[in-house]
């Protein structure tokens, strides 16, 4: 072996650079950390073939004095730490002294700084790390750093790189997540010479997430904001009906940093149990807060793994705050406090106890002494109509601060939020400009006395009269109550049902809506049935049922059969593999009831390890095999309930997560006969 010998600087300064400088996404976020920690509110970034040739940062922040601007490219120079001490309370993303250092060895580096207080600025060019002559020279307050031909001494290095789109990417995505977690800076993104994404840096999540994640995201978002204990969960999750096909829209955040966590998208995911189609994802851009001494200090603060001193309390933040803002966003708008109520006075142990009373485990069912009366083979539904929903007259303004071009989209995304946030945007000859967004101003009018629910047949009945006493009150009343009542939500009007599955109707809005008869009247019976912890109503059968069974789900049902009977179903054994059926559940037609048990044993068997999941699988079985079918004649009163639920906004998705209902608007209609 040969002697051992010190590295020259060089060579130790370049191994160094291989840790820190990866690839030109790495460069970027040491780089955006820089400009961030000199208190920039406004930072560009250019990169050209995804930052390999050509990488240029522009911010306009504190600047650096000419005289260190050598000193700043030097391994271990940082203003930003002075003693050991200094490291336990370290208030800025970069303190290592490296970065500059690292990049400038692999690279041609250009910086120009003007600090704020002078009125010359300086530059200095650095080759491989060795620096030139400051030069004094004019520039704009902040720093530019320009970096060219990265890795151009490291070839070894250069061959690990992937095609430019795809190192262009990365950049794009660290840009993205730098720009969510900070929206009070502006950050601008141009990629090959095209503006990619432009945050307006207004402090409001919302016009970070729509800049950077794209207007369609947007749209399709709830507010989340809640805390369990020390833990604060905050920012937006995917309405269930917009599901997402991959993971690719989780983007989650643990004190401000960039993470990937199993246990984050575990918890993100449970809360839309029941919600979601199969195989679709929620997107999210959550901030989770919690003190420091929570996490798990020995993570690599460059990598994006995660680690948590307790898992539990996290994962119950996230799911209990997530599963709240979904329950509050299905409710109808009239009914829901507003969210920071609703914080305020339930807190997560309370929600936890609410929720866990509907998610009792399996074995805790217990048949009542008492064997229930039998009920009619199909006993008739009992809806009932809605209330009257209070007045609500809302009124929008909008004030752009250069222009006025305020499209429907932008109004939606105010809607949806409810706050006040800008958006980018462009006048005609090409000048950026923001556009402001004012809140719209809510009146609350008294509520209409209610209307007295009423049975099936009287359901149809209660949208005539309805529609009756509006155009008569109208007449007589004085201005301002009429007001109230011509702003009222008319009842929709239902036309009739084609192919025997679709109801159609049409609102005071111009929109026709097509429902779903089966997923809605699926939906009212799972959420009957979960609310109910009572056994299902039974009714026995004149003579017993025999069912034969494959042999993993015979075992089944004989394992389960106090579940079962919970269920309605009442089994014995027969032997070799069949069972004796002698009671099944009153609203289940005799001829699916060996259907239903087999579907039954088949999810016990599959949810053998969560119980409490099963529960809720059951009754999927149960709610899909007791609803109204495709197919089946359905009487109009029958219809017209199921309507007003819909319109009511009891219901929107079925359980397994398909759309109870679609709208088409007038202008989608005329688009398609070529009218608009
Ligand atoms: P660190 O960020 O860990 O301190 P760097 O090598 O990234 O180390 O930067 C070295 C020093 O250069 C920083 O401490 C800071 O004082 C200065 N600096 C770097 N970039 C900027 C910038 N964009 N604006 C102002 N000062 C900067
Ligand atoms: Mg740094």
């Amino acid at each position: 072996m040969p002697n051992i010998q010190c590295l020259p600087s060089h060579v130790a300064d370049l191994i160094a650079a291989g840790e820190v400088v990866e690839r030109p996404a790495s460069v970027v976020k040491e780089l955006l950390e820089n400009a961030i920690d000199a208190g920039a509110t406004a930072i560009v970034v250019e990169v050209e073939r995804g930052g390999l040739t050509y990488l240029r940062i522009t911010d306009n922040g504190c600047g650096i004095a000419p005289g260190e601007l050598p000193t700043a490219f030097l391994r271990h120079a940082t203003s930003k730490l002075r003693t050991a001490q200094d490291l336990a309370a370290i208030g800025t993303l970069g303190f290592r002294g490296e970065a500059l250092a690292a990049i400038s060895a692999v690279s041609h580096v250009d910086i120009f700084s003007r600090q704020k207080e002078s009125d010359v600025g300086a530059m200095l060019h650095l080759d491989g790390g060795v620096a030139g002559e400051v030069t004094e020279t004019g520039c704009p307050e902040g720093t530019t750093i320009c970096i060219r031909d990265l890795f151009y001494n490291t070839p070894a290095r250069m061959k690990f790189m992937k095609k430019d789109s795809a190192e262009g990417a990365a950049v794009h995505g660290i840009v993205q997540h730098v720009a969510l977690s900070h929206p009070q800076i502006s950050f601008k993104l141009i990629r090959d010479g095209s503006e990619v994404l432009y945050t307006p840096g207004d402090g409001k999540l919302l016009s970070a997430v729509y800049a950077a994640m794209g207007r369609d995201f947007a749209l399709g978002l709830v507010e989340v904001k809640g805390c369990g204990g020390d833990i604060a969960v905050e920012g937006y999750v995917t309405r269930p009906l917009n599901g997402h096909g991959t993971r690719g829209k989780q983007v989650l955040f643990v004190n401000g940093r960039f993470v990937k966590s199993q246990l984050l998208t575990a918890a993100l995911e449970e809360a839309y149990r029941n919600r979601l189609m199969k195989g679709k994802f929620p997107g999210c851009v959550l901030h989770v807060t919690l003190p420091p001494d929570m996490v798990d200090v020995n993570v690599h603060p460059a990598k994006t793994v995660v680690k948590f001193v307790s898992d539990k309390p996290v994962f119950d933040a996230v799911y209990y705050t997530v599963r709240s803002a979904l329950d509050a966003a299905e409710k109808p708008a009239e009914q829901e406090k507003p969210k920071e109520n609703f914080y305020r006075t339930m807190t997560v142990q309370q929600y936890r106890e609410t929720a866990a009373e509907e998610k009792k485990p399996l074995g805790s069912y217990s048949r009542p002494a008492t064997s229930q009366p039998a009920a009619p083979v199909r006993p008739a539904p009992t809806y009932s109509a809605p209330p009257v929903r209070p007045v609500t007259t809302t009124t929008y303004a909008s004030k752009p601060v250069e222009k006025p071009p305020l499209s429907g989209e932008i109004r939606d995304v105010v809607r949806q939020a409810g706050e006040t946030f800008t958006v980018p945007g462009r006048t005609e000859d090409g000048r950026q400009v923001t556009y402001e967004i004012t809140p719209p101003a809510v009146e609350k009018a008294a509520p209409v006395a209610e209307v007295p629910t009423a049975a099936v047949e009287k359901a149809a009945e209660v949208s005539k009269t309805a529609e009756k006493v509006a155009e008569q009150t109208t007449m007589e009343l004085p201005e301002t109550e009429q007001k109230v009542l011509q702003s009222a939500p008319a009842p929709w009007r239902m036309v009739g049902e084609v192919l025997k599955t679709y109801i159609i109707c049409e609102d005071d809005k111009e929109n026709v809506w097509l429902i779903d008869k089966h997923a809605a009247h699926e939906r009212v019976r799972f959420d009957a049935l979960k609310a109910n912890p009572q056994p299902l109503m039974a009714q026995t059968l004149l003579e017993p049922l025999a069912v034969t069974l494959a042999a993993e789900e015979y075992s089944a049902v004989l394992e389960h059969t106090e579940t079962l009977r919970h269920f309605g179903f009442d089994c014995e054994d027969f032997g070799d593999g069949t069972v004796l059926v002698r009671e099944i559940p009153a609203d289940i037609l005799t001829g699916d009831a060996a259907a239903t048990l087999e579907e039954l044993a088949k999810k016990l068997l599959e949810q053998r390890a969560d119980p409490a999941g099963a529960r809720d699988e059951l009754l999927h079985t149960m709610a899909c095999k007791s609803a109204i079918k495709a197919g089946m004649n359905t009487s109009p009163a029958e219809l017209a309930a199921l309507v007003e639920k819909v319109q009511a906004g009891e219901i929107a998705y079925c359980p397994h997560g398909r759309p109870v209902a679609v709208k088409l608007t007038k202008y989608e209609i005329e688009k398609m006969f070529k009218r608009a």
